[in-house]
């Protein structure tokens, strides 16, 4: 049986990856400081027998008893308000939190997966984005706590595993969405489908014309796991996203269509240093994992929704 570390495990990805690392019949250990995640993401889980609870911050050294054949590092806060409430601290723990975990698989012997993020291309001049592009990122604003931490972490994973030789894989997420997201995220899919269910006004931020490509929860879990599965010599970068781009605007019209909502759109100030255009090329996971997407959009909001008004207690 596989004794596997997810860090941030009570996440809104990581508690998805645990359910499934558990129904593969694998050991979890849960690594979280529920800085954004929540206790309630992995209550189910708790009474699992193979399901262990460390509440631990990542920046601080950790070594836990016994085996850990693989880690799946995915410990920081993913949403720009909650990276930027205290960007010293998320760029300690994208990197001394890699460092502690790379450490960690010298000395267990793991294979390790850095959950990096599509960020690392910042505002990209190259149209889609493939792992060969090496970004536009200002490394002086206030996003660079995160995009430049995931870039660095990156870094440290090739150098780990040029000089010690450890397997280590490198996914670049790009925008994913589903249950267990929190309800304060920020993010735009949980705050378009939470301002439709409330019929509260849509916050469009700019004029709504930057693209993004959203990728729904399950899809993203088979692509880690797929990724974790390849041969040592499989480094990745690897993008993990739904090549299907949208811009903002059009996410806002779809939700009021699947919510049946009558809010209006209103136009907010863009954030500084706001993407433009994102959309990954995914050849590289179709021809080495051979994983695409298979959630439409449509389908997934119909999900978020559904989640939300349980969360909301609306009928
Ligand atoms: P999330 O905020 O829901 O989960 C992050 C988890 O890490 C939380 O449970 C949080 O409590 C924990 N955490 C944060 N700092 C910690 C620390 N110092 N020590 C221990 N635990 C800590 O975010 P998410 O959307 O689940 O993202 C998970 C990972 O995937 C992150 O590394 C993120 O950068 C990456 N990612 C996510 C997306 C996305 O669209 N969701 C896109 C690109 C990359
Ligand atoms: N956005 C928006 N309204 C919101 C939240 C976000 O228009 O209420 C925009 C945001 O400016 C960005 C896009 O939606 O252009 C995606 O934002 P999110 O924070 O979800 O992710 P990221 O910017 O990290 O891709």
């Amino acid at each position: 049986m596989k004794r596997i570390l997810v860090t941030g495990g009570a996440g809104f990805i990581g508690s998805h990856l645990c359910v499934r690392l558990l129904n593969e019949g694998c050991q979890v250990v849960c690594l979280d400081n529920f800085l954004t995640g929540s206790p309630k993401n992995i209550q189910h889980l708790t009474a699992n027998p193979n399901f262990q609870m460390a509440e631990q911050d990542i920046t601080t050294p950790y070594c836990p008893d016994g085996p850990i054949d693989e880690i799946y590092n995915l410990a920081c806060p993913a949403s720009p308000i909650h990276y930027q409430y205290n960007p010293i601290k998320t760029l300690k723990t994208n990197v001394l939190g890699a460092i502690n975990m790379l450490d960690l698989a010298i000395k267990k012997r793991s294979k390790l997966l850095q959950a990096s993020t599509s960020e690392v291309y910042g505002d990209p001049a190259v149209h889609p984005q493939p792992e060969t592009y090496w970004g536009n990122v200002n490394p002086i604003g206030p996003r660079s706590c995160y995009d430049e931490g995931k870039r660095c972490a990156e870094t440290l994973c090739m150098d780990y595993y040029r000089q010690y030789r450890i397997p280590i894989k490198i996914v670049r997420i790009f925008n994913t969405y589903g249950p267990n997201m929190c309800l304060n995220d920020g993010r735009v899919i949980s705050n378009f489908t939470i301002q439709a269910l409330m019929n509260q006004d849509i916050t469009v931020y700019g004029d709504g014309s930057q693209t993004r490509s959203f990728l729904y929860i399950d899809d993203l879990v088979e692509g880690l796991v797929r990724t974790m599965a390849t041969d040592d010599d499989f480094t990745g970068p690897v993008n993990l996203g739904n090549p299907r781009e949208f811009t903002i605007r059009q996410l806002a019209t779809l939700v009021l269509e699947i919510t049946r909502s009558k809010a209006s759109v209103i136009l907010k100030p863009l954030p500084a240093d706001d993407p433009q255009r994102r959309k990954p090329d995914i050849t590289t996971a179709q021809e080495n994992l051979g994983w695409s997407p298979t959630i439409l959009l449509e389908q997934g909001l119909v999900k978020m929704m559904k989640y939300f008004k349980e969360e909301l207690k609306i009928k």
